[in-house]
């Protein structure tokens, strides 16, 4: 079988380095040595999430970790204002509700971005607004939300400041203390190049506040007992974690250390930059309006005369390339190309290389090398 690339909002393409350390064997995930990996995973992610605080690790997608920042803060009817510009919006507002909790709904049209003042205005008019989730980077429209100043507003309220980093971290910045986020987590999946199936999180001091205050009706995710487990001697996760999947992501996140998370960041947005240039000299039309635009993922309008199998069919099969679709109501009307993680001017070469052989077998009349000729210019 071909190796297909990857560029997809993940899960992305795995380094060699990573698929070794998940190959080692199995150890005892309630011994010292199991203990001081988890640790040294627990404070890379950490160093990541840019906090002094500590970072905890769950087994499962990042669903899991977006279920544990809500269903931890939420008593009975409290009420959790919920920004909803795409997909990911949407999923928190659902996991509000599901917990018994009152969502007040922020909608935003899809591919545009929240502005930081109509937060604020909410937040005027409703003081029992217990918490307010943002997801940084909507996956699924692929537009970056102002994250900090968002937080510079929260800053003037007690409500506690939640955001969904999944897509964003690791690839765009992300400054979990300076910003004043108290609740943030990411998935393994995505800009950190981890397989899929973990997840962290981490916690402010009003954070844990709120959560000692709380009869968590979650089991699995109660974080409280990820604290304490964390604490012990050797330090533990309640319920036995994917060994294997440690030892991956903290091999992932040492080569983000070693490789530096500014210059990892800067290199998401020159991907970022050459695809939107590469979409443009093929005369395809970026979703998002340039400004807002994600720097881990790049939302393009389907051309007309085509459909989305076609499109994305021709390129998977003949060019061994994989890309998104569009979601809900976007389905058939855009793809996507992710650009997250280990993504260097050789992938989106590739890439538009495909898209370009793929365009021309549908008869679309474009300028041959065109795409990839931005590519190489952003990159050199
Ligand atoms: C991928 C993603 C998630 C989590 O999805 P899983 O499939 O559960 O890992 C959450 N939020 C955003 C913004 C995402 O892109």
């Amino acid at each position: 079988m071909d190796q297909m690339l990857l560029m997809l909002p993940g899960p992305t393409n795995v380094s060699n380095r990573v698929l070794q350390a998940i190959s080692k064997n199995v150890v005892n995930h309630r011994s010292a040595i199991f203990g001081k990996i988890l640790t040294e995973t627990s404070q890379l992610m950490s160093k990541v999430f840019k906090t002094n605080n500590k970072s905890y690790l769950l087994t499962g997608s990042g669903t899991a970790a977006m279920e544990a920042s809500i269903a931890n803060i939420l008593n009975p009817n409290d009420k959790i204002l919920n920004v909803v510009s795409g997909k990911f919006g949407e999923r928190l507002r659902d996991i509000t509700n599901a917990f018994g909790g009152k969502s007040v709904e922020l909608n935003v049209e899809w591919g545009n971005i929240v502005k930081p003042e109509s937060i604020k205005e909410t937040l005027e008019n409703d003081e029992d607004i217990k918490a307010v989730t943002v997801v940084h980077n909507e996956t699924s429209t692929g537009v970056a939300n102002p994250i900090k100043e968002i937080g510079d507003v929260m800053k003037n309220y007690d409500a506690l400041y939640v955001v969904d980093t999944v897509s964003s971290l690791g690839g765009d910045y992300v400054d979990v203390d300076g910003y004043g986020i108290d609740i943030c987590f990411a998935g393994s999946q995505k800009c950190l190049a981890a397989p899929p199936g973990m997840a962290a999180i981490t916690v402010s001091d009003d954070g844990w506040k709120v959560i000692d205050k709380v009869d968590s009706n979650t089991y699995y995710l109660n974080l409280k007992k990820y604290r304490d487990s964390s604490a012990g001697t050797p330090p533990e996760t309640p319920y036995t974690p994917s060994v294997t999947l440690v030892y991956g992501l903290c091999e992932a996140l040492k080569i983000i250390d070693e490789e530096g998370l500014d210059a990892r960041i800067k290199k998401h947005k020159i991907a970022a930059k050459a695809c939107r240039e590469a979409v443009k000299a093929l005369d395809l039309t970026l979703f998002p309006k340039e400004e807002v635009s994600s720097s881990t993922v790049t939302a393009i309008n389907m051309p007309d005369g085509v459909s989305d199998s076609e499109l994305r069919g021709t390129i998977r099969n003949e060019y061994k390339v994989e890309l998104a679709g569009g979601q809900d109501h976007l389905k058939g009307n855009i793809f996507r190309i992710g650009h997250m993680g280990n993504i260097t001017y050789k992938e989106l070469a590739i890439t538009f290389s495909a898209l370009e052989m793929t365009l021309k077998r549908l008869n679309f009349d474009i300028d041959w090398g065109a795409g990839v000729a931005e590519v190489n210019r952003e990159f050199i």
